[in-house]
């Protein structure tokens, strides 16, 4: 099959190594005989809602927030009818606060998001830094623990009745108090989290793939075969050790 990813913004929202996220994506989908196509979306282009299986969007700055922020106000309505297509999403840190209604800034600045996921972000004096262990349950029954490296100034408010992505077993997470982390809607996901995400969450990486080739079939997601996850497990251990080593949550 081919996977059709919608990188949002590259040149932009890249801060955090944004790339090994999408190499991830491309080497899993690849070695079960998939090819991830990958089409970058910048400030202008056009959205197509129903032509991609995965949406992406990084992390930057509030200096390249700013930028990009009008731009992304824009795309509320692509990006919600791509989600109710069930297109799947990751999200991340400044790309996870956009993707909410919107987020203000250290200087006090309001940049308006796309209004997809139930949350606002509002900037604190103190900013979240260090490795964060969650514990998620994207599956009924089934539950894993998530791995990654967290640095941010915005404490991000879910909605009432909002599903966050995991619960914080160590570090901040949205807020540094509500004890959840990210934001989960059908199949679409923001996090805080990076470092990059993927290559230490082989278990995520699969489950967005799995999503995204439902879109692209049009059937039911299924379980994709395993790999040799040897080294992503013990990457995954040395994050989850450091964010344990950081005492409980903050
Ligand atoms: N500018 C946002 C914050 O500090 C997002 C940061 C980021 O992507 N690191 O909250």
């Amino acid at each position: 099959m081919r996977i059709r990813l919608a990188h949002l913004y590259p040149e932009y929202l890249n801060i955090y190594a944004d790339r090994g996220n999408i190499a991830v994506l491309e080497r899993r989908a690849q070695m079960r005989g998939h090819e991830l196509v990958v089409t970058a979306v910048g400030i202008g282009d056009r959205l197509d809602a129903a032509g991609h299986d995965l949406l992406y969007v990084g992390g930057g700055q509030d200096r390249e927030q700013a930028l990009v922020a009008p731009d992304i106000a824009t795309r509320g309505d692509a990006v919600r009818e791509a989600m109710d297509g069930g297109t799947a999403i990751l999200a991340v840190c400044g790309g996870y606060q956009l993707l909410g209604r919107g987020y203000r800034g250290r200087d006090g600045q309001w940049l308006p998001g796309a209004g997809v996921f139930p949350l606002e972000t509002v900037a604190g004096d103190r900013r979240m830094i260090g490795d964060v262990l969650l514990e998620c349950e994207l599956e009924p029954g089934e539950r894993w623990t998530v791995a990654g490296f967290e640095n941010h100034a915005g404490r991000t408010l879910l909605d009432p009745g909002a599903t966050p992505l995991g619960r914080v077993l160590a570090g901040f997470g949205n807020d540094g108090s509500s004890g959840h982390e990210g934001c989960r809607v059908a199949r679409a996901i923001g996090t805080y989290l990076h470092g990059p995400l993927l290559p230490r969450n082989p278990q995520l990486a699969d489950w967005l793939l799995s999503q995204a080739l439902a879109h692209a079939t049009g059937s039911a997601p299924e379980p994709l075969e395993p790999l040799d996850d040897a080294l992503e497990a013990d990457a995954h251990a040395v994050s989850a050790r450091r964010a344990r080593d950081r005492g409980g949550r903050r």
